[in-house]
């Protein structure tokens, strides 16, 4: 079905219900949290007399400035609501697991399909972020949708985080129209990038024990283990621990570059990137997947992340005796 029946369909069914409940994936990010809000912010704006909502029971201190979600309903809400998935391509990863519950489930995500779920579905792997997608729905009913300053505000923070700030494969003149979209509607660009971009002055002391310590194989993956003592030592979240991945990145000559993070329950959660070459196969066959160059796993020894790393070696290795032009 092409996209501009599939969103109809999409904004149809939005109309047939009186609640809407909005869902995200775990471990939130910037891309999910935009999308669900984005989208609450544009349906509450364009349909007043609708209750929609997302409940969300995670916390992350990175989008902490997102505020709060709404406040748990019974189940007889969810039994009654039209269910909204966004940015989540597998229903094991949806945060709020009374997503089953919604008498009808839409997806809207740009994720390879791992679990085809939704009716409609409607998934565009090329788009950049989901938030693309929103700003796609927006611009296709811009005669019946109301956007608000709000709405592109939380919109364009999903664009600006899952591109990359519009570095990314998937950015293409498509992302930079809808951007534009969104940045007419009144988006305040410097708060909004001193949410996302300022740093604590103590993570970067993290930022220099990264690059001390940080390894690399033969063929050129870059490779770091944040165990406890080092979470301890530089007082890190988890999620202090995971941005480790995005200071490896821009490694002339690593096409490949991975991070594990130790969980208290034993198991080592993975995170994996990588430029000119797909990364997500590797993923695929330790207990993950993701997009081609942005990817999660986990493993649950550290023989097991040696076998990873040892995979995305020959990977790697195989990729620059068979290609050219790679940096
Ligand atoms: P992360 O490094 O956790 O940000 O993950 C990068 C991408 O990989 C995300 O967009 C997720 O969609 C995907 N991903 C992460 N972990 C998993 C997993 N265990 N299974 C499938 N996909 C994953």
């Amino acid at each position: 079905m092409a996209a501009n029946d599939v969103m109809r369909r999409i904004l149809d069914k939005i109309r047939e219900y009186d609640t809407i409940l909005l869902f995200r994936h775990i471990r939130m990010d910037g891309d999910c949290v935009g999308a669900t809000l984005g989208m609450q912010a544009l349906l509450r704006a364009s349909f007043p007399e609708k209750r929609v909502l997302v409940i969300d029971s995670q916390h992350s201190d990175y989008l902490d400035f997102a505020g709060q979600t709404d406040p748990e309903v019974p189940d007889e809400v969810y039994a009654t609501a039209l269910g909204i998935v966004l940015d989540c391509s597998d229903r094991g990863r949806i945060s709020n697991p009374k997503f089953t519950l919604c008498r009808e489930l839409i997806k809207i995500d740009h994720h390879i399909v791992s679990d085809p779920f939704g009716d409609p579905a409607w998934v565009e792997e090329e788009r950049s972020a989901a938030c693309e997608m929103v700003a796609a729905f927006y611009e296709a009913f811009s005669d019946e949708l109301i956007l608000t300053r709000e709405a592109a505000t939380w919109i364009y923070m999903g664009m600006v985080t899952d591109s990359g700030r519009f570095r990314f494969s998937g950015v293409n003149g498509d992302t930079f129209r809808l951007a534009a979209l969104m940045l007419d509607a009144g988006v305040d660009t410097e708060t909004l990038y001193a949410h996302l971009y300022l740093h604590d002055f103590s993570s970067l002391r993290f930022k220099a024990y990264v690059y001390e310590h940080m390894r690399q194989t033969e063929n050129g993956v870059a490779w770091l283990r944040v165990d406890a003592a080092m979470r301890e030592r530089f007082s890190l979240s988890f999620e202090d621990a995971a941005e480790a991945i995005s200071y490896m990145e821009g490694i002339r000559g690593c096409l490949c570059w991975l991070v594990f993070i130790d969980y208290p329950d034993g198991s080592i959660r993975v995170r994996l990137r990588s430029r000119f070459m797909t990364v997500n196969e590797v993923a695929s066959h330790y207990h993950g997947g993701g997009h081609a160059t942005a990817s999660g796993s986990t493993v649950y020894s550290w023989e097991e992340a040696e076998r990873l790393i040892a995979e995305a070696d020959a990977a790697t290795g195989e990729f620059k005796r068979t290609h050219e032009g790679w940096m």
